[in-house]
């Protein structure tokens, strides 16, 4: 009997599999997925390996191959498919096969366990008062304390008897040695949800939200498993029709993941599946110590629980009979990992649910272009929810167009709409948010007179200004001179748009003077629970004006704001990706959902250079229809996923000439490949930050009908650059569909 082992050592150059002999008295116990000493090298030096395979026939001679030592049981031991799911992000993303395996095996080393050691009685009630009278007798108080707590309670914990009844573990011993007491340790599993009360259904499912919940009910009684793209306004009840399917799922003895954002993954939101579903439901975030964490695996593994939720590393979950995977706010970009292997939650729920027969649901307010794209295929089942179930109303929205405000001489950040509403708010009392759209903002340059913006003539992405005074595309490398009068209207107004969240505050005090103000943004959430604290103040009504960047639009209700100011809609427009527009409708919906909750209806101003963009405008209208209709117009012209799949290839390294080199190489091989099935490549460019931590780094785009065509030439690449020179100190990562 052989096993491949898998060494556990964050090595490029091991990834691959060694022939271990398993000695006779392990054979039957080693099991795929296991963890085993094995000897390693010319010392010998003793490491870890995963099973990743077993067979009877030795791959090379059998004279040579060495003997496992012993299994690792201090070790966690990934169950079989999970080993599976490990080889499919590393065919699909791109990476080492122990990186996957460390991706998919969260937490590695056991944890130490909780115990709770308690104390009995070991005798009957009538022989310990016997024994009471004794120790009276002795004056051996101690003894007495304890044999009397015991007489009254049966069974003590020892923090009771240590701490409450002052009692020292040779008094213990002593008793428990004369056969009096028994000592029991019971190994205890943390357990994060404390304290709800199950309630169950709270009220009835209105008629839109039964109906798809009906559905999926009924298709999944009927065998068919599909993923279901639920397309519902903020509020319209998906939380409660979510709900109701994992009941019935977990009903038929299977198990749920639920995904949420990390950021929305609230005490409020875990409640309400507490209170519905009680104790089989756990949950894990960032937060949770190593050990808690390690706790919820097991649970997991032993069947304690049947509902993990969690962010995306919860998918993970050892469960054994997956029913149903559930992502909310599935348009979110933490559902894309940032480390190899750069996975994405959606399209790896979906390969665990065909693994599993499992469904998936995928929820949001503003579905992502990639998921409606699937919808409209018929590869997905799509719902729509249009009407918000609980009390609240929808929003008015005013777009105030900057450039008029220049034109009637209005210079400040504020335009005269936005300054008139924060004035009466500020009169009523109520509370105001002041949003900066800040994400991925790359230092493009637009005309403030006319909103036109500089872009590159082959990709249709903005251009970014650098240092040295040019406007450079982070797609193909074009780049041209910075220029200094508009090329459309001739005005000289045109430039960077640089504001900060901290100019923003300065202006704001200036204005309104009587204001009292909170900054969210990177300077002020540093630290732990930097974040939880100013939103804590604010929702205590310790200030008026919550002024911050995309981190304040997610996830958090404000009963109490009944004002959002959108102060640069434009900003995260131009970022330099093609999926600029897609985000910045996602942020100017969800901002424009902060006001208003609580069901008084609340006003939104998006101020904009460019009301006639149609991620704003749509926005302002708040109809999607509108934002998917352009933005997959867009994407089938330049052929920008989801129309075709696109491969980015990084490469980085501390030499520039080594970086120069080693991209001119991969460039050529890619080419090659990609020149047999006319795939079209772009590149190799400099990143859009070429230069971090003095590491240099340029990108190759690929772009395919075909995923796997792009998989292929991946391969071809680990392969070519493995022991390559030119390689030797250039990093090469892949990424897909970014
Ligand atoms: P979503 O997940 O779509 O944002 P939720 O499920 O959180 O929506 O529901 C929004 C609000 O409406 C919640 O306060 C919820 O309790 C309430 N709600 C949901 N469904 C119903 C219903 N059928 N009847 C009354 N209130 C409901
Ligand atoms: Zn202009
Ligand atoms: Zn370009």
């Amino acid at each position: 009997m052989y096993a491949d082992i898998i060494i556990d050592i964050s090595h490029e150059q091991l990834d691959k599999t060694f022939q271990y002999r398993v000695p006779k008295h392990l054979e039957g116990c080693i099991e795929l997925g296991m963890m085993v000493r094995v000897p390693f090298g010319n010392g010998n030096r003793q490491i870890f390996g995963y099973v990743i395979e077993l067979g009877s026939e030795a791959k090379y001679d059998p004279e040579k191959i060495k003997e496992i030592i012993s299994i690792a049981e201090e070790k966690v031991h990934a169950v079989k498919r999970i080993i599976k799911l490990a080889a499919w992000l590393k065919h699909q993303y791109g990476s080492t096969m122990n990186q996957a395996l460390k991706t998919v095996i969260p937490v590695k080393e056991k944890v130490r366990q909780k115990e709770k050691k308690t104390v009995a009685l070991a005798v009957t009630s009538d022989e310990a008062v016997l024994y009471l009278e004794t120790f009276a007798k002795k004056n051996a108080r101690a003894r007495y304390r304890l044999l009397e707590a015991l007489i009254r309670d049966n069974v003590i914990g020892f923090d009771v008897i240590k701490n409450k009844l002052n009692i020292t573990m040779q008094t213990v011993t002593a008793l428990q040695e004369m056969g009096i007491i028994t000592v029991k340790t019971e190994q205890i599993l943390r357990n994060p949800v404390k304290n709800a009360e199950v309630t169950g259904r709270l009220f009835k499912l209105n008629e839109e939200q039964q109906k798809i919940a009906d559905e999926i009910k009924s298709d999944y009684d009927s065998g068919l498993r599909k993923t279901y793209l639920v397309h519902g306004i903020t509020g319209s009840g998906k939380t409660e029709v979510y709900m109701e399917i994992i009941e019935h799922v977990i009903m038929q003895g299977k198990q749920v993941i639920m995904l949420i954002p990390e950021i929305a993954l609230t005490f409020q939101t875990v409640q309400r599946f507490y209170r519905r579903f009680g104790n089989s439901v756990s949950i894990m975030n960032s937060r949770m110590s190593k050990g808690e964490r390690y706790d919820q695996f097991l649970r997991a593994m032993k069947g304690e629980i049947n509902i993990m939720i969690g962010p995306r590393s919860a998918l993970f979950t050892p469960f054994s009979n997956i029913g149903l995977i559930v992502i909310d706010e599935e348009h979110e970009g933490a559902y894309k990992s940032e480390q190899t292997p750069k996975y994405h939650a959606v399209d790896t729920a979906n390969y665990i649910a065909k693994e599993s027969n499992a469904s998936v649901i995928l929820g949001s307010a503003t579905p992502s272009v990639e998921s409606y794209y699937r919808a409209c295929n018929g590869e997905y089942k799509l719902f729509t929810m249009a009407n918000r179930a609980g009390s609240g109303q929808l929003p008015v929205v005013y777009t105030a167009d900057l450039r008029e405000e220049l034109k009637e001489g209005n210079r400040s950040i504020f335009s005269r709409k936005l300054q008139e509403l924060i004035c009466d708010r500020l009169k009523k009392k109520q509370q105001i948010m002041l949003f900066l759209n800040k994400r991925g903002y790359a230092g493009f340059i637009s005309c403030r007179s006319c909103g036109h913006v500089m872009k590159c003539p082959h990709c249709d992405v903005s251009l970014t200004a650098h240092r040295n005074g040019r406007l450079v595309c982070h797609y193909c490398g074009y780049e041209e001179p910075v220029v200094h009068n508009c090329p459309k209207c001739g005005s000289k107004y045109i430039s960077g748009f640089r504001a900060g969240t901290q100019q923003v505050e300065e202006m704001v005090k200036r204005m309104f003077p009587q204001a009292r103000t909170l900054r969210m943004d990177m300077d002020t959430t540093s630290g732990k629970e930097g974040h939880e604290k100013i939103l804590a103040a604010f929702a205590n009504e310790a200030a008026d004006i919550l002024i911050g960047t995309q981190m304040i639009v997610k996830g958090h209700d404000f009963p109490n704001v009944t004002l959002v100011g959108i102060l640069a809609a434009d900003m995260s427009l131009y970022a330099g990706d093609y999926k600029a527009s897609e985000k910045t409708f996602q942020l100017l919906t969800q901002a424009a959902g902060r006001a208003g909750r609580a069901g008084g209806g609340g006003e939104v101003v998006i101020q904009t250079y460019t009301p006639e963009h149609y991620s704003i405008a749509a926005a302002a209208s708040q109809d999607y229809k509108m934002f998917y209709e352009q933005e997959i117009a867009y994407r089938k012209l330049l052929l920008y996923p989801p129309v075709q799949n696109m491969m980015t290839i990084s490469l980085s390294s501390g030499n520039e000439g080594a970086l120069e080199e080693a991209a001119k190489a991969a460039n050529i091989l890619v080419k090659a490949e990609a020149g047999k099935d006319r795939l079209f490549v772009i590149g190799p460019a400099n990143a859009s930050i070429y230069k971090i931590n003095d590491v240099y780094s340029k990108v190759i785009y690929v772009r395919a009908d075909n995923y796997d065509k792009l998989t292929d030439i991946m391969e071809k690449i680990e392969k070519y650059i493995l022991g390559n020179t030119l390689f030797k100190n250039v990093g090469v990562q892949f990424d897909f569909n970014n």
